[in-house]
């Protein structure tokens, strides 16, 4: 039931000097991997692509903080605008928080510990799950079975970006909006030690950024 992301391809890239900045990240980011404008365009397809697929079924978004939560609000702003058109189907929802503290041990089964949120509440539950970036998918990994054990009436995940990795578990997000190159991506929530979540694009981080914010 996957549909496939957006390549950003290796090369791409959107020059610094043609796109506003924010002047206290000016030469902390690389380049700019992904416009705003184009992350909030793609969400649009997205929540497209989930009303088809859930059609008139209430879901409940679990959006993982800090990094979902941009990404959370543009998608339910997507999908609020469907709730004017009478003569579409659309896509009620309800949403919790959570956050999620993934451990990669030796083995590739991970422990997840999870904070906030109503995990009691997911019983018959059409669940889905609000990420930023999938990297190894071991995050997911662990955290899926411990939502199915909750009762969810069924589990997906969406994710605005997936890494292209050789390192990936091979998990897949049912929804995602763009795969990018194996990169430490910032900006639209995603931070660098907490910085950068104020950025609105999504950049790669410079050398002199890394050096910056490194505690
Ligand atoms: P995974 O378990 O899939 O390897 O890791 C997922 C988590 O790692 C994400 O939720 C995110 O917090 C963090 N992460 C992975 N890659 C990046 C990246 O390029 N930039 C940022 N800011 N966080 C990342």
């Amino acid at each position: 039931s996957r549909r496939d992301p957006f390549v950003i391809g290796d090369q791409l890239s959107f020059p610094l000097d043609m796109f506003s900045v924010p002047h206290h990240y000016k030469g902390d980011v690389k380049e700019i991997m992904i416009p705003h404008g184009l992350v909030i365009d793609r969400i649009q397809k997205l929540a497209k692509d989930i009303r088809h697929d859930y059609a008139d079924t209430t879901i409940h978004l679990l959006c993982v903080l800090k990094g979902g939560s941009a990404y959370f609000q543009d998608l339910i702003t997507a999908l609020r605008r469907f709730h004017d058109h009478a003569d579409h189907s659309y896509v009620p929802f309800t949403f919790d928080f959570i956050k999620v503290k993934s451990y990669k041990g030796v083995s590739s089964t991970g422990s997840v510990q999870i904070t906030g949120g109503d995990l009691a509440a997911l019983e018959g539950k059409n669940v889905l799950v609000v990420e930023d970036i999938i990297d190894t998918g071991l995050t997911m990994e662990s955290l899926l079975p411990v939502l199915e054990a909750r009762g969810a009436n069924s589990v997906r995940v969406t994710s605005l970006l997936e890494k292209r990795t050789e390192l990936s578990s091979g998990f897949r997000g049912h929804y995602v909006g763009f795969s990018i190159p194996d990169k430490f991506v910032v900006g639209y929530c995603l931070d660098f030690n907490e910085f950068f979540r104020d950025m609105d694009h999504i950049c790669v981080i410079s050398d002199r950024g890394i050096e910056r914010f490194t505690e």
